[in-house]
């Protein structure tokens, strides 16, 4: 195979575009040899200062930096919005280039799933059939095709570090707990969630917001943040009615509005010794969205 053949030719300011498995090993090939450390960014594309984060911290930190981009079909439900997902993969790799990322890995679905795909990884039971895994919500099919999609890009990328976000909270602990628990000798690093100056958690799905919707939106983190006010003096209950009571003011009843203990999901009733995660999902206007606060004792 030749090297020019699988690299995208539109490579653009020094970000190698690459579309198969094979451009990928030929890409990563001198960082092996070398022993470099290898940053990976998974992400479903239409970047924000959310996804930059990441990204900066992978440049600041990894000697080659490698964002995948794929919107991944089977994290997605039969309602939901796959067809209609925001996508801009030109200004995607600007941005990418702009924050000095080496590699972006952009497959086509036939390319990660291809004929006879019968293999899944799932995370059982109290991480993923909780909150957006509760089968009446999303359902733990949603974590099991983001655990086989990341264990996929792990072993593809073979990354020493792999970025994710606090704003997707329970999909961090899960990952978290798959690379526990199948020894994947990497580290993963969360970074703290990357809001709009209004407060809004930054989403690719925000773009679903028009103006009346874009303005309630800002009802959930305004909601956390009563909450996070509350939960240390007056306790849990009370910090989970005060948000209750925002929400509604603002005409939104939340999917799932709960307290839960920020690494194994259980129910945190008080905090005690370890983090709570207070975590919230609503549909406001066009979009589903979620969003988190974690309260440190
Ligand atoms: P996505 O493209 O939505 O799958 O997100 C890719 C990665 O970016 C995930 O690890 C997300 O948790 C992370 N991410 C998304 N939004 C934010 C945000 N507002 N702040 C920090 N990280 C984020």
């Amino acid at each position: 195979m030749n090297l020019l053949e699988l690299v995208d030719p539109n490579a653009t300011n020094g970000v190698t575009l690459v579309r198969d498995k094979g451009a990928l090993r030929a890409a990563l090939a001198p960082a092996r040899r070398e022993s470099s450390s290898i940053g990976l960014v998974p992400t479903m594309g239409y970047l924000h200062e959310g996804h930059l984060s990441l990204l900066r911290s992978a440049r600041a930190e990894c000697d080659l930096v490698v964002m995948s981009l794929f919107v991944n079909p089977t994290q997605f439900g039969p309602g939901e919005d796959l067809d209609r997902y925001p996508r801009d993969e030109e200004r995607d790799l600007r941005l990418a280039a702009e924050v000095g990322v080496d590699v972006v890995y952009a497959p086509e679905a036939e390319q990660v799933y291809g004929e006879g795909f019968a293999t899944h990884l799932e995370v059982e039971g109290g991480l993923t059939d909780v909150l957006d895994g509760d089968p009446a919500r999303r359902g733990p099919e949603h974590f099991r095709g983001v655990t086989t999609i990341v264990a996929k890009l792990f072993n593809t990328v073979q990354p020493d570090v792999a970025y994710f976000g606090q704003k997707d909270a329970q999909q961090a602990a899960v990952i978290r707990r798959m690379v526990r628990d199948l020894d994947f000798p990497l580290r993963v690093e969360v970074l703290p969630i990357v809001r709009e100056p209004d407060g809004l958690a930054m989403s690719s799905r925000n773009a679903y917001l028009d103006g009346e919707a874009r303005e309630r939106a800002t009802t959930l983190s305004r909601a956390l943040g009563a909450a996070e006010r509350l939960a240390r003096t007056e306790g849990i209950d009370a910090a989970l009615a005060a948000a209750r009571a925002e929400l509604s003011a603002a005409g939104i009843e939340p999917e799932y509005l709960e307290a839960r203990d920020a690494e194994t999901l259980t129910p945190a009733a008080e905090l005690r010794e370890r983090p709570v995660l207070i975590a919230v999902a609503a549909q406001v206007g066009g979009a589903r969205l979620i969003d988190n606060v974690l309260i440190r004792p």
